[in-house]
């Protein structure tokens, strides 16, 4: 195996000959190197960030908070749980950058990591089927496997407002927060009612002398249900967690929720309140994920569920003109059509005095000005400072950004213009030796890469007729459901020009996995290069 060259502090004359090029430090990417490492590939990751972490690297704005609960979001690996406590249910940005501190630390991880090494591009050498990788720093490796762990949520998204580039104050975007952006005492906008939006709005409403929140689509948001987490009850609880963890790849979402069997409409009126009061009362997302799963499908039953959610959100907001507009009495969309957002006192805090609501479905944003933003109405609003909470080009933005040029030269943005084809949503035809990852992957990549070299096989590259397939099977489960009717960023539908397409996997990881086990063990849908130069 060849040698590592670490880059030089300036990042020039830096040249790594490796196995395995990992893009981003995430999650998937810390626990991708650690275990390619483990079996002795020589494997280095460059990260964009100035440190690991992904998502809770870049995030930072106010109030920034995890919302898939502990214990079940964090490394399955004993090394790393059985040392470490959470503080909270949900704890915040601030606390998970603390982890991955102390997850650098145990497994010596930024050792081999490139920091502030942003991927400009990737070029396949056929010849000898490796790839050169260049960064903006100037960074370059060349590697036999490329693994781009590079998150759902990292390309933001700014809407094209007109005259944006006119406005004089402050405006920034909720994922490239800095530590200088101070609140305190003024006049804010935040544009988006998203996850982010709602855990921003909750703190800024709180510090802002006065915020203006404009919304073009209201928010289902569920209740948080914080709490603190006790020491010693962890403790206690980790005598099981190795079973947890397992337990939680066998279910839909990874975390640790049993879902109702059957029809929702199978419970007379009183058994389904008896029921979902329960749920509601657990927090966090017990009210979906644990519930009857037939809201996807069935409108009658997703109906129930809003007129549920509406009865217990619309009393904590006095304000009768607010209540009518954050809590409709019709859904404003199909209820979990778009990824539900977790909440603590965002229904309290919209309904401030100092907090004004602009319905951009009726009043749209009509230009920037230098001191503010005028809307339909024709009125010019003053602001210190514009919060874009606008979300991301999900799923995709990240690699159509990179120039990653596959065998017939052609970049993701080229080879996806129509629409995202991969086999498996890991690997994608032209692109030899490359697999996508998102987090679950990572361990099914690594028993296939262990199989590739213990049967001599060079190169898997998918095959474009597996691929249609895939695509096919996605978007057949996916008319299945209400989720095509909604714009989301599940469908691509949340940024202008792309194509309109489920984007995820449907049925679950428990399934997920079985499906990808499946096709990686005889490689079907792959075309496979042995080390003696033969083809099938
Ligand atoms: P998002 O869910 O895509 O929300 C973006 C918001 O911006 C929406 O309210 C959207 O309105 C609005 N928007 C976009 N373009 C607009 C335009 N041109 N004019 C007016 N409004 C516009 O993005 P996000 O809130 O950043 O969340 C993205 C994902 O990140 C989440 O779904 C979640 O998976 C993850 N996340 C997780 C956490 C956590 O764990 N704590 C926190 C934040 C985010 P429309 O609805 O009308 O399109």
């Amino acid at each position: 195996m060849a040698s590592i060259t670490p880059p030089s502090a300036d990042g020039k004359d830096a040249l790594m000959d490796l196995d395995i090029l990992v893009i981003g430090a995430g999650f998937g990417g810390c626990y991708a190197l650690h275990q390619f490492r483990k079996l002795g590939y020589r494997v280095h990751v460059f990260e964009a960030g100035s440190y690991l972490g992904g998502v809770w690297h870049w995030n930072t704005y106010p109030g920034a908070r995890v919302d898939s609960e502990m214990p079940y979001y964090q490394f399955s690996l004993p090394e790393i749980w059985r040392k470490w406590n959470w503080s909270e249910r949900f704890p915040s940005g601030d606390e998970l950058r603390e982890y991955f501190k102390y997850v650098d630390k145990t497994l010596a991880l930024s050792k081999d990591i490139t920091y502030s090494a942003t991927v400009n591009g990737a070029e396949f050498n056929e010849a000898v089927g490796t790839r050169t990788v260049t960064t903006e720093a100037g960074h370059q490796a060349i590697c036999r496997r490329l693994i781009c762990a590079t998150g759902s949520s990292f390309k933001p998204h700014f809407p094209a407002f007109r005259h944006l580039d006119k406005f004089r104050g402050e405006l920034v975007h909720s994922t490239r927060w800095t530590p200088d952006v101070d609140i305190r005492g003024k006049r804010v906008a935040i544009i988006g009612s998203g996850a982010t939006a709602i855990q921003c709005t909750q703190e800024i409403a709180k510090q802002a002398e006065h915020l203006t929140v404009f919304i073009r689509t209201v928010s289902i948001s569920l209740p948080m249900v914080q709490r603190p987490l006790d020491e010693m009850e962890q403790r206690i609880g980790k005598s099981t967690y190795k079973r947890m963890f397992r337990y939680c790849r066998d279910t839909a979402s990874g975390l640790g929720y049993d879902q109702q069997l059957g029809s929702v409409h199978e419970l007379s009126d009183e058994e389904r309140e008896e029921l979902w009061e329960e749920l509601w009362s657990r927090g966090g997302f017990n009210f979906n994920q644990a519930n009857y799963r037939d809201f996807l499908v069935d409108t009658k039953a997703n109906n129930l569920m809003y007129q549920f959610w509406a009865r217990k959100t619309r009393p904590r907001i006095k304000n009768p003109e607010k209540a009518a507009f954050l809590v409709p009495e019709k859904a404003p969309f199909a209820f979990r059509t778009k990824r539900s957002s977790l909440e603590q006192d965002y229904y309290e805090r919209m309904d401030q005095d100092n907090v004004d609501i602009v319905n951009l479905a009726t009043n749209p944003v009509q230009e920037f000005t230098e001191k503010g933003i005028i809307c339909k109405d024709g009125q010019e609003q003053l602001f210190d400072m514009v919060v874009m909470a606008t979300g991301f080009d999900a799923m995709t933005g990240s690699l159509t950004a990179m120039n990653i040029r596959g065998r017939d030269g052609l970049t993701f943005q080229e080879r996806w213009k129509d629409g995202v084809f991969t086999h498996l949503g890991l690997c994608s035809s032209g692109c030899p030796n490359l697999f996508m990852i998102y987090g679950p992957q990572v361990d099914m990549v690594v028993d296939l890469l262990r199989k590739l070299d213990a049967e001599g096989i060079m190169s898997i590259e998918a095959r474009r007729p597996a691929e249609e397939q895939w695509k096919q099977a996605i978007q057949d489960a996916n008319d299945k459901t209400l989720l095509p009717l909604t714009d989301s960023w599940y469908m691509g539908a949340n940024i202008p020009g792309k194509k309109r397409e489920q984007l995820n996997y449907l049925g679950g990881i428990k399934q997920y996995e079985v499906e990808v086990r499946a096709a990686l063990k005889t490689l079907e849908g792959f075309e496979v290069v042995t080390e003696r130069g033969g083809k099938s």
